[in-house]
């Protein structure tokens, strides 16, 4: 197994009275691309805004790679890529300027057109974020998280209200990151997506979390439990069947 390089001990957030987030215990292996799965308000991305330092904890303990937040926080800001919400990027810039003035901000020399290439935008260098569908705005402010180079991405819900191909690209997207070493965090509530895509999940649920385990473990448990589906299920779905008519190829331009 590799190492550890998130530690999350009994973390707690109230929000005035209300616990939104209930003591919750769990690592993340180098690496690895985890989830954090849950319904709306289980507490997902105030889990992951405090490990990146965005938001403040009410008590318990965090550790990245070997930093503590309480004690290093700025250590942490230097390996993590952070997603940010793509309408609060400078209007009037295109994709190009933007990670041009990415790169002054976090002081790295990355290749702008090999970083759009990744994420299959450079037909797109010279457009704006708000002429993008919704899969490229995604797919750019995925790229942007990748300019300080960093050990660990953090993703919250990015394939929220993407079409079936959008999504399916951003999966592809977030496994090429993973290949080049980076770990990766997402949160999600799709759970075709985190079957897909993640070596472990945690399901969270008001505030705490209730399962932890590979997606196969977590089925095989439910299988040894004595639930059976109600009915045989195909071997494809309907989503293959729009996949299959429509195409693998990305539809968006
Ligand atoms: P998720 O990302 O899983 O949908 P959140 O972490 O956003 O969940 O929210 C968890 C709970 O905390 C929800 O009930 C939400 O309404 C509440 N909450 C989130 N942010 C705030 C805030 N700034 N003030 C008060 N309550 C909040
Ligand atoms: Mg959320």
């Amino acid at each position: 197994m590799n190492k550890t390089i998130i530690t999350v001990k009994d973390l707690v957030r109230n929000y005035g009275q209300f616990q939104a987030v209930k003591g919750i215990s769990f690592e993340v292996k180098e690496g690895e691309i985890f989830g954090l799965l849950g319904p709306n308000g289980a507490g997902k991305s105030t889990t992951l805004e405090i490990i990146e330092t965005l938001r403040p904890k009410t008590s318990g303990t965090v550790i990245v790679d070997g930093f503590d937040l309480d004690k290093e926080p700025h250590e942490i800001k230097k390996i993590i890529g952070v997603q940010l919400q793509t309408s609060g990027y400078y209007p009037g810039l295109n994709l190009l300027q933007l990670i041009e003035l990415f790169c002054g901000l976090y002081n790295r020399e990355v290749d702008p057109m090999e970083l759009l290439d990744m994420v299959n935008l450079r037909d797109k260098a010279k457009a704006q974020v708000k002429e993008l569908s919704g899969g490229q705005k995604q797919r750019f402010s995925v790229a942007t998280t990748l300019i300080n180079e960093p050990r660990i991405i953090f993703l919250d819900e990015p394939t929220t209200g993407l079409d079936p191909q959008a999504r399916r690209s951003l999966w592809e997207l977030v496994r090429n990151i993973r290949a080049r070493g980076t770990t990766v965090i997402i949160t999600t509530h799709y759970m075709d997506e985190a079957e897909y895509l993640c070596d472990r999940v945690a399901i969270i649920d008001a505030g705490r979390i209730i399962a932890l385990d590979t997606p196969d473990k977590l089925i095989d448990n439910l299988v040894a439990s004595g639930f059976e589906r109600p009915k045989e299920m195909k071997m494809a779905n309907l989503e293959d069947v729009f996949i299959s008519l429509t195409g693998h190829s990305l539809r968006e331009d």
